[in-house]
């Protein structure tokens, strides 16, 4: 069976959940082989981990060589995995850097690239949700070796153990890959809840909070949820950009959806539509997003997301 290689995203040796959703996305295809780019002291936790969620074999490389550059040297990395192995796939994450590094490697292999895909069948074919979420897209690759960058949210992890083989692989960074280097980075703001493209429950605010979100943080912290924001509230400086769900921000699949205040904008509905279950707070019965919900209450958030979260709190 060959081998589908995927880009192992992760945070100090910590893997994020969407690689695990990749893994199970490559048993579909043939046989996940993850590529782990990493420091020793990264190494085996991150090796444990690729392991019980299905990851057949585990390409290790020091990042040495490749650590302060930017992501030009994984391409390469990529690029001379795809020589040794002849994979079926390369799966990324898609993201701003799993993007740029799919169509770095696309173009030296010569191969097709999808991005954004949100889901992926067993013979490569690719569902992307385009012009807005008012149209879906099914998409295979016909040149090359399929590059395929999966929008996270798009598969369930499966906690069923592969081989997990380790070997470290040597790879040769050219010069060329290290024209652009990370002069500082600052850490992410640590708030303590999940990240929003990636978290089960997300929780948003709009115009209709009046910038008032501590009702959408209580009830998103009750749930163990993300905080999202409409495009409104965040123009109106009561969320970063970091927090827009849209068109033009970040697009989540979470399992539940709570949009609070928010109208139901088409560009805000491309970002959140996919969620498999959506409810909503609007005090205006015939806001546009309860054409789209699958529960609604018709009321003033101020007044029902402090009920709701008292409730979830004494159970
Ligand atoms: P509004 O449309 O003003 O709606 C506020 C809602 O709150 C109303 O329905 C009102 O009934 C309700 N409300 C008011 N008070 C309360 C209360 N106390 N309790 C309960 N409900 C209350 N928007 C995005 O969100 N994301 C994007 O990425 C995005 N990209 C865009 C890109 C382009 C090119 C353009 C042109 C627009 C984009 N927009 C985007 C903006 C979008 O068109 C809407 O303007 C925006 O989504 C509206 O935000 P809102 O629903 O919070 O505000």
């Amino acid at each position: 069976m060959s081998e589908v290689l995927v880009l192992v995203d992760h945070v100090g040796g910590a893997v994020r959940k969407p690689t695990l959703e990749l893994l199970a996305i490559a048993k579909r295809i043939g046989s996940p082989s993850a590529v782990l780019i990493a420091s020793a002291d990264q190494t085996a936790g991150a090796v444990e981990k690729l392991k019980a969620f299905g990851a057949e074999k585990i390409y290790v490389v020091d990042d040495a060589q490749i650590k302060g550059y930017l992501v030009a040297p994984k391409a390469e990395v990529l690029q001379q995995l795809i020589e040794k192995t002849s994979p079926a796939a390369v799966l990324i994450v898609s993201g701003y850097e799993g993007k740029e590094i799919a169509g770095r490697l696309a173009i030296k292999t010569g191969s097709g690239l999808i991005t954004d895909a949100v889901d992926v069948d067993a013979d490569g074919t690719t569902t992307q949700s385009v012009f807005a979420g008012n149209f879906t897209a099914k998409a295979k690759v016909t040149t090359g070796t399929p590059i395929i960058t999966v929008k996270p949210n798009s598969a369930a992890p499966e906690e069923t153990a592969g081989a997990g083989a380790v070997e470290e692989f040597a790879a040769t960074i050219s010069d060329a890959a290290k024209k652009a280097q990370i002069v500082a980075s600052q850490p992410r703001q640590a708030s303590g809840r999940p990240e929003l493209t990636e978290a089960a429950i997300v929780v948003s605010g709009g115009r209709g909070t009046g910038g008032n979100f501590e009702p959408i943080e209580g009830l998103a912290d009750a749930l163990g949820a993300a905080v999202g924001a409409s495009r409104a509230a965040v123009d109106s400086g009561w969320k970063p950009h970091s927090f827009q769900v849209g068109q033009t921000g970040k697009v989540v699949s979470p399992q539940l959806y709570v949009a609070n205040g928010i109208s139901g904008a088409i560009q805000h509905r491309a970002g959140m539509q996919t969620s498999k279950t959506i409810v909503a707070v609007n005090k205006d019965e015939e806001a546009p997003i309860f054409e789209l919900v699958d529960f609604g209450v018709v009321g003033d958030l101020h007044a029902v997301l402090p009920k709701a979260t008292e409730e979830i709190n004494a159970r």
